[in-house]
C-alpha cells in the first residue's frame, strides 16, 4: 500500500488504513460475492420505470454488478414539476431542521460504510483507500454544510444601523437547483452538491453520471428514510446529454451545480444562456492540467512519494491530479531514476484487496482514449517508465502507469484523465516561463510546488494563477472544510466547495430595514 501510510480517523487520531479496514472486511466480503443492486429514478420518492442498463464491475467486465432504468425527457420534466411544488415548503422549513435530514444521512451513511465500500468497488472501481475516503468526504460534507448554514443563515445579519433605522440581511433558497455530479467521486461531490442546494433552502433535482448511478441512488434512498420532505429531493437517471439539456434549458430551475469535464460545463452554459429568462448562478467545477514545480533543493525522496500520490492515486481519476511535472535539470535524472524505482512497486489489480494501489479507469472508452493518448506518447516522447500490467488485469479496464518526457506543455491540448504522467525538464534561470507557460495552458486548479527556498515557492505561489497551491506534499485529497477547492479559468467558476463561501451562492439575500 503505497498511498495510505499517513492518516487521521475521524476524530483526528493518527491510524494506518490496515487498523481502519480490518473491522470492515468481513461485512465488506458480504456485499461482493454475486450481491446484485437496482436503481432507478426517484421522483417524489417513488421509484420510476425506464430502460434497462446493465452495470458491470470496471475491473472484471464479465462480473455484473446491477441494472439502472434510465429516465426519458419526460421523467426530467416530471422531476421539476415536484420539486416546484416543494420550493414554498422547504423555503419555510427552519435552516436546523434542513440541517437535521442531513446530519441524519451522515450518520446512515457510516451505518451502511460496508455496502457503500462494496459499491465503490464493484461500480466505480475504486481501491479500498479510496472507497473509505469516498464516504468520509461524503459525511464531511453533510456534517459541514449543515454547521456553515446554521452559524450564516438561521437568523437575519443585523448590518450597521443608519439614522434611526435597523437593518438585517437574511439568506433564502433560491428555488430549483439542478445538480449534475460526476463518476470520480460518486458519493462525496454527487452529495456535496446536494447538501449544500438543500441546506441552503432549495428544492433539487440530481443527475449522477450514468457510470454510478447504482451508488447514488442508494444515497439518495437513504436521504429520504431521513424523512425529508419527498418534493425536496428529485434524482433522475440516464443519458447525460439528453437530461442535462432537458433539465438546463428549463426557464424555471435557480441555478446548476456542474462537476465534470471542461467541454460538458460551457455545453451547460450555452444551454443556460438560450433560455428565455435572465442568468441564474451556474457553479462549475471542472477539468485541470495540473502541474508540480521542483527546483534543486527539493528533496528527491519526498518528491517521488508526492508525485507517485499526485499522478497515479485513484488510477489518476482526479481532476486535482498531476499532470505535468516541471523538474529543474540539476535534479531530474536522479528523480527519474527514483521514480521508476517507485513506479516499480505500484501494485495494480483488483481494487477489492488492500494491497491494490492503481485499480482500473472507469469504463472501455476512457481506457481507449487513454490507450490512444500513450501511443502519441510512444512516438513523441521520451519514455522514462511504464508499469507492467499483471495478467488478470485483461479482464477490466486498465491503463498500465506510465510516465513520459515531453518537450512542452503546449504539446497537451487537451487533460488527459488517467494515469499518465508527463515530465519536462527546465533550468534555474527558466522559473518565470515555466509559471507562464502553466498559467497559458488556460487551466487553474492545482498546481504542486517542491522547494526548500521559501523566496522560491512564495514566488510561484504569487505568479501562478492556480485555485490550490499545494507545498512540498502532493496536491491531491483537498480535506473538507480545510482545503476549500475549486479553480479558475478553465477549471471552474468558483466559489469553492468545502469553503466558507460556497453556500452563498445556493442563496438570495434579503435586505429588510426597520425604521426604529
Ligand atoms: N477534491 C478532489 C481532490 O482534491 C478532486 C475533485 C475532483 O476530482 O473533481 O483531489
Amino acid at each position: 500500500q503505497l498511498f495510505g501510510e499517513q492518516r487521521q480517523n475521524s476524530q483526528g487520531i493518527a491510524t494506518d488504513i490496515e487498523s481502519e479496514w480490518q473491522p470492515f472486511e468481513q461485512q465488506v466480503s458480504q456485499f461482493l460475492g454475486n450481491h446484485q443492486w437496482q436503481a432507478s429514478s426517484i421522483i417524489e420518492g417513488q421509484t420510476q420505470s425506464g430502460e434497462h442498463h446493465l452495470i458491470t464491475a470496471p475491473y472484471q467486465r464479465t462480473q455484473q454488478v446491477g441494472e439502472v432504468k434510465w429516465a426519458n425527457a419526460e421523467q426530467a420534466l416530471q422531476a421539476i414539476n415536484v420539486a416546484e411544488q416543494g420550493c414554498q415548503l422547504w423555503q419555510q422549513t427552519p435552516v436546523s431542521q434542513r440541517a437535521n435530514y442531513l446530519l441524519h444521512l451522515a450518520d446512515k451513511l457510516e451505518q451502511n460504510m460496508p455496502e457503500l465500500v462494496a459499491l465503490c468497488h464493484r461500480e466505480a472501481g475504486k481501491t479500498v483507500l479510496d472507497s473509505i475516503d469516498e464516504i468520509r468526504e461524503a459525511v464531511d460534507f453533510l456534517r459541514y454544510y449543515p454547521q456553515q448554514a446554521i452559524q450564516h443563515f438561521s437568523s437575519p445579519m443585523q448590518q450597521r444601523s443608519f439614522r434611526d433605522e435597523a437593518q438585517h440581511v437574511s439568506y433564502q433558497g433560491r428555488g430549483i437547483f439542478v445538480c449534475i455530479s460526476p463518476w470520480n467521486f460518486p458519493l462525496a461531490i454527487f452529495i456535496g452538491q446536494i447538501s449544500a442546494a438543500l441546506v441552503a433552502g432549495n428544492c433539487v433535482v440530481a443527475k449522477p453520471a450514468e457510470q454510478t448511478s447504482l451508488i447514488a441512488a442508494r444515497c439518495i434512498e437513504l436521504l429520504l428514510e431521513t424523512g425529508i420532505p419527498k418534493q425536496v429531493i428529485q434524482l433522475i437517471l440516464g443519458n447525460g446529454a439528453l437530461l442535462g439539456q432537458t433539465l438546463c434549458s428549463d426557464k424555471r430551475i435557480a441555478g446548476v451545480a456542474f462537476t465534470g469535464s471542461t467541454p460538458t460545463a460551457q455545453a451547460i452554459n450555452k444551454q443556460l444562456a438560450k433560455r428565455d429568462a435572465l442568468p441564474v448562478p451556474f457553479i462549475a467545477e471542472t477539468g485541470g492540467q495540473n502541474a508540480m514545480i521542483v527546483d534543486s533543493t527539493a528533496l528527491p525522496e519526498q518528491v517521488v512519494r508526492d508525485v507517485l500520490r499526485s499522478a497515479f492515486a485513484s488510477a489518476g481519476q482526479r481532476c486535482s491530479a498531476l499532470r505535468v511535472l516541471f523538474i529543474q535539470e540539476d535534479i531530474a535524472e536522479r528523480v527519474y531514476s527514483l521514480i521508476a524505482g517507485a513506479m516499480q512497486e505500484l501494485a495494480i489489480g483488483n481494487p477489492e484487496k488492500l494491497c491494490t494501489d492503481v485499480g482500473p479507469v472507469i469504463d472501455p472508452q476512457a481506457q481507449t482514449k487513454l490507450q490512444a493518448h500513450i501511443s502519441w506518447l510512444e512516438k513523441n516522447a521520451q519514455l522514462i517508465y511504464q508499469v507492467a500490467l499483471p495478467e488478470d488485469c485483461s479482464k477490466g479496464s486498465f491503463v498500465a502507469p506510465c510516465a513520459y518526457q515531453i518537450e512542452d506543455i503546449a504539446q497537451l491540448t487537451q487533460e488527459h484523465f488517467g494515469p499518465i504522467l508527463h515530465v519536462i525538464k527546465y533550468q534555474s534561470n527558466q522559473l518565470d516561463r515555466v509559471i507562464d507557460q502553466i498559467n497559458q495552458s488556460g487551466f487553474g486548479l492545482t498546481l504542486g510546488v517542491h522547494s526548500r527556498n521559501e523566496s522560491t515557492y512564495r514566488h510561484i505561489e504569487q505568479r501562478a494563477r492556480v485555485g490550490n497551491c499545494y507545498v512540498n506534499r502532493d496536491q491531491v485529497g483537498a480535506v473538507v472544510g480545510v482545503q476549500p477547492f475549486g479553480g479558475q479559468g478553465l477549471s471552474g467558476t468558483g466559489p469553492k466547495a468545502g469553503g466558507p463561501h460556497y453556500l452563498y451562492r445556493f442563496a438570495k439575500a434579503n435586505i429588510s430595514t426597520t425604521l426604529a
